[in-house]
């Protein structure tokens, strides 16, 4: 029988193992982290999976016990292939590697229909992504659906699957070095309780995330200041895989200067809370307005769809002065704030005029911000109807920094204020590795025996992501991956 080693405990390694199994492959997963603290970044999400889908048909596949009233309550309209390469290739500024970008998108819908079949359910992300239009609810931006009970029901549900297959899972076990028979992976040395080991294999899977925890590494590829940016979730992405790959032959790939950084509470720790999830990250700006210390506004907060502009705008907070931000909303659109925003956990100030919300806002310049908000309130076209659900084009003229969509005057007390400082989520430089998850050898060749899956895959992401992409992506490479690695 052939033996797996899947590296790695997250969504990716997950689903490369109970693949490798069920086509019939002996598997051991090997995770770094303690049991308490599993299941990587995968487990610190809201779940949310960007997925093709043609209309309601296709997502009574994936949510099977969706009620007559959901649906007739919903308009979740489609996702087309067309347009989920076409978010793909335009947030990457046209970048990513096409091949790998066609098989993620093609097999969106089926690996997510597979993960169904082995118990992992799914609901729509009424809460994030649909606004209520003339009383129906209306999704938008191409993310329709979530795992329940998010990033740890995920987890979970795939760890079962994976013991329901007979899957060998060891926790606290980091692996620390590939072993070669000539040009061929055969194997890992794995530390386990102090005490190292190596195990052989006939293929091993690298589904052991980026760099995003190394703080020398951040610094070193990502430049000058990232060593100051929160990590959002694991603290045991340190790149291990990407370096053990690399030190076998692996050709390095992608934007390594690059990667996924959102705007995350300023007082949040160092590491993601598993207690808070995603909680920190604040994802609503474009219904308000972000100032810096100076009290300038620095980014277009309406240039697109949230999910298509937070993963960038996290570095732009990072590169103001103090390394923070503030958010302002006034009370017009305080229903639209999302749930993260009534977390117990939250940097927060309120006032009933913007004079005394001036002086709350920590570290701001105040008569530098409320010369901003003025200039801001004259410059909107209070002539385009405001809609939460489309591009609506309600614009500003004449300011430096542009707001393109869904400006609103901030004329309606009270206003409400949020700190915030860079978050990273996951780096973007990584392995050079084919649609069928092999990893290429600085040769332009496959390393036999090794695939790659997840995170640490290079050559998908540059510049930008578009929002539910990583666990789609960890999804549909893992289950390819851990499908070769059986046949290897
Ligand atoms: C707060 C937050 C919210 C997010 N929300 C979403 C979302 O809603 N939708 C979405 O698509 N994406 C989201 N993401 C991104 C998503 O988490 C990642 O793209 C995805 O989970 C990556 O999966 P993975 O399996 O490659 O890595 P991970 O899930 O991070 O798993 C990597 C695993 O490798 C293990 N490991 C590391 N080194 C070693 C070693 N040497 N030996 C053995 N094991 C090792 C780690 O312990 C970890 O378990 C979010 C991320 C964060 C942090």
């Amino acid at each position: 029988m052939t033996r797996v080693i899947v590296v790695g405990g997250g969504n990716a390694a997950l689903c490369a193992a109970i693949a490798a199994r069920e086509a019939g492959a002996e598997v051991a997963l090997l995770e770094r982290a303690p049991h308490a603290l599993r299941g990587g970044n995968s487990r610190f999400t809201a779940g949310a999976m960007r997925v093709v889908y043609d209309g309601v048909d296709d997502l009574m596949t994936l949510m099977p016990d969706l009620s007559r009233e959901e649906r007739e309550r919903s308009d979740f309209g489609i996702y087309t292939r067309e347009q989920f390469f076409d978010d793909m290739a335009n947030v990457t500024r046209y970048r990513c590697d096409p091949d790998l970008a066609e098989q993620l998108v093609n097999e969106s819908l089926p690996t997510l229909q597979w993960m169904q079949s082995r118990g992992v359910r799914f609901l729509p992300l009424y809460h994030k992504q649909a606004f209520k239009v003339d009383g129906k609810f209306r999704f938008w931006g191409g993310l329709t659906i979530q795992a329940w009970g998010g990033g740890p029901g995920l987890v979970d549900s795939l760890t079962e699957a994976a013991r329901r297959a007979s899957v060998e899972i060891r926790y606290g076990a980091r692996v620390t070095a590939l072993l070669t028979d000539g040009d061929s992976v055969n194997g890992v040395v794995v530390r386990c309780a102090g005490v190292e080991e190596q195990i052989k294999a006939d293929a091993v899977v690298l589904a052991c995330g980026g760099f995003e925890s190394n703080t020398e590494w951040r610094t070193r590829y990502l430049g000058p200041g990232w060593d100051l940016a929160r990590v959002r979730g694991t603290r045991f992405n340190t790149g291990d895989g990407i370096r053990i790959a690399i030190d076998v032959g692996a050709a390095s790939r992608g934007h390594w200067s690059g990667c996924h950084a959102v705007g995350w509470d300023m007082n949040a720790p160092a590491y993601g809370d598993l207690d808070v999830g995603d909680g920190f990250q604040k994802h609503s700006y474009p219904f308000g307005i972000l100032v810096n210390a100076d009290g300038e506004r620095f980014v277009d907060e309406g240039a697109d769809f949230r999910n298509l502009t937070y993963a960038r705008y996290g570095a732009e907070v990072l590169h103001q002065p103090g390394q923070f931000a503030w958010q302002i909303f006034d009370a017009k659109v305080s229903d639209l704030l999302r749930d993260e925003y009534r977390i117990r956990q939250i940097t927060k100030a309120e006032a009933s005029s913007l004079e005394e919300l001036a002086l709350r806002l920590d570290g701001v310049d105040a008569e530098g911000f409320l010369t901003t908000v003025k200039d801001f309130n004259q410059a909107v076209d209070t002539s385009v109807p405001f809609d939460p659900t489309i591009l609506d084009g309600r614009g500003t003229t004449g300011l430096q920094v542009p707001k393109s969509n869904w400006a609103n005057p901030l004329d309606t007390p009270p206003f409400q204020a949020f700190g915030i400082t860079c978050g990273i989520t996951f780096t973007f430089g990584g392995l050079h590795v084919t649609p069928d998850s092999r990893v290429l050898s600085e040769e332009g060749d496959p390393i036999p025996g090794l695939f790659a899956a997840g995170e640490l895959v290079g050559g998908l992401f540059y510049f930008n992501y578009p929002g539910g992409t990583g666990l789609t992506s960890g999804a549909v490479f893992g289950r390819t991956a851990g499908l070769g690695a059986a046949k290897a």
